[in-house]
């Protein structure tokens, strides 16, 4: 689905990506693993357009997608999660999800073309989405809580909810377990694979739970000092001499 193809991203003289290959499978969940400074957040980002590589090539299903921005990429379904903005704290949960963007300048239009009645009809339709994603994801009993008052792990729950919001076929999540109880880190690992074998979505996911890795991830791609180390199941990846090198030399 996406072909990452040796990519270089430098800031000044130093290599953050020094020449990363890898392949994403349509319909995996692949993990992303490696020591802190490895380069993966900076290829997240490269993949999914906040930042331009300095040279190489990204493809999704054939076509050509390097530094198109994220909003190209939203539209053809590649998503990364981002956390909840600060000025959306003091909105509900309900109304995060309600907030996710379409084709904004073009609804605008239309909405004042087809009058208020349409407008309530699509806020009554975006109603009904956010509150079948808060169900989805079992936290129903949220939709009326504002979102700077939630948990870390229930936030995480909602930036997961807000890729459900629009047709998402590749979602990219950036350790979603930091700082999350392993109660809550559950119920993520349950919404992903059941949004990857009841929705068709692929998912790429950073994280440094290795459990959370070993239940949800194959394949595993570690990568280390800029590159692409191994890539394999967990077991694999936990035998392998360079994997293991490169994070004891961390
Ligand atoms: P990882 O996600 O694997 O921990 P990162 O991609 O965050 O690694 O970072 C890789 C390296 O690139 C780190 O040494 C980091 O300090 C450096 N880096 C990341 N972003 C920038 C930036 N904007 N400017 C300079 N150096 C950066």
């Amino acid at each position: 689905m996406i072909v990452v193809d040796d990519i270089h991203k430098h800031f000044g003289g130093f290599h953050a990506v020094d020449g990363a290959t890898l392949r994403i499978e349509q319909g995996s969940i692949t993990g992303l693993i490696g020591p802190n400074g490895a380069g993966k957040t900076t290829l997240f980002n490269v993949i999914a357009g906040v930042l331009k590589p300095t040279s190489g090539r990204v493809t999704m299903a054939g076509e050509d997608i390097t530094g198109l921005p994220p909003h190209d990429l939203f539209h053809k379904g590649l998503l990364r999660t981002f956390q909840i903005a600060h000025e959306f704290s003091s909105m509900t949960c309900r109304e995060n999800l309600m907030m996710v963007p379409g084709d904004q300048a073009g609804e605008t239009l239309w909405n004042t073309w087809f009058g208020r009645r349409r407008i309530a009809d699509q806020e009554r339709a975006l109603r009904a989405k956010a509150d079948e994603v808060l169900e989805f994801l079992t936290v129903e009993h949220l939709a009326d809580h504002k979102a700077g008052q939630i948990s870390g792990g229930q936030k995480k729950l909602l930036e997961l909810g807000r890729t459900m919001m629009v047709d998402a076929r590749i979602v990219f999540l950036d350790e979603v377990g930091a700082g999350v109880n392993r109660t809550l880190l559950n119920t993520i690992g349950d919404a992903i694979i059941r949004l990857n074998e009841e929705r068709g979505y692929t998912f790429v996911v950073i994280e440094h739970d290795m459990d959370f890795i070993g239940r949800l991830c194959d394949p595993v791609i570690c990568m280390a000092e800029g590159k692409v180390l191994a890539e394999g199941t967990l077991d694999e990846i936990k035998a392998n001499e360079q994997v293991i090198e490169a994070y004891l030399g961390t």
